[in-house]
């Protein structure tokens, strides 16, 4: 389950007449199992918008439900254990580190949960086969090519199983053809029922997207469907 719902959502940074409202009142519900494309201009508050929705920046009014749990009403420390059972990260650029190994970056959000090593290793295994990336386990981030960075990304995104996936820009540091894989990967997913939620600026990867919020001066101005492109 991961019902989403935003009610009122407002973020500003500052005060006076320095304030900036980056996000200024935005409401909408999103349902377990969709994936949503968030679009618009630069500068228009995605990012901010993506922040919240990710347990990482709260409001400074309104709030943000998820199966019915006030997020930030939580401690900073039940708001952690939703962050790391809910919700699985992409962003752009792959934030690998240089010196682990694919298999030892994809282990990486498992430090923190219970399990054996030989147990996390085997999550870590099965996330990087999703990928199809089972035979590159052993090398380090500079030896794979930047899709396959990307997919490791993926699957470090994706070991522990959250039912979001929340993706900022997924595929800016991508040609097109690695952005097709990796969107074909995110309907695979979504068709395995992860709720996605996805920043773009590209209009190819929001045809992957089965609705398309569109966000301008950090309010919601559009919610419709999106193309869907079904591959494979
Ligand atoms: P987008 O992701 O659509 O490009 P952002 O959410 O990054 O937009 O930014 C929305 C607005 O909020 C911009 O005017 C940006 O400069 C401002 N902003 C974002 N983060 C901060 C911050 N930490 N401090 C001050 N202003 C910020």
């Amino acid at each position: 389950m991961s019902n989403i719902q935003a009610e009122n959502l407002v973020k500003s940074f500052g005060n006076g007449e320095a304030a900036v409202v980056a996000v200024s009142g935005m409401s909408f519900h999103i349902s377990t199992g969709e994936f949503i494309g968030i679009m618009g201009e630069s500068g228009a508050g995605k990012s901010t918008l993506l922040g919240m929705l990710g347990a990482m920046n709260a409001p400074t009014s309104g709030r943000l439900m998820v199966d019915g749990i006030d997020i930030y009403g939580l401690t900073n420390e039940k708001r952690a254990d939703f962050r790391r059972e809910y919700l699985g990260f992409v962003f752009q650029g792959f934030h690998l580190i240089p010196y682990l190994t694919v298999l030892e970056n994809v282990m990486l959000p498992l430090a923190v949960c219970s399990g054996s090593r030989k147990e996390k290793r085997g999550m870590a295994m099965e996330a990087l086969s999703k990928m199809g990336l089972s035979d590159k386990a052993d090398r380090l981030p500079g030896e794979i090519s930047g899709g396959e960075k990307e997919r490791v990304a993926v699957a470090r995104a994706i070991v522990n199983e959250p039912p979001v996936l929340l993706a900022d820009e997924p595929t800016g540091s991508l040609d097109s053809r690695n952005s097709r894989d990796i969107m074909s990967i995110f309907q695979k997913l979504n068709s395995s029922g992860i709720t996605i939620v996805m920043v773009t600026h590209s209009e190819e990867c929001a045809r992957y997207a089965e609705r398309i919020l569109f966000v301008a001066d950090g309010k919601l101005v559009g919610d419709r469907p999106g193309a869907r492109v079904c591959q494979n």
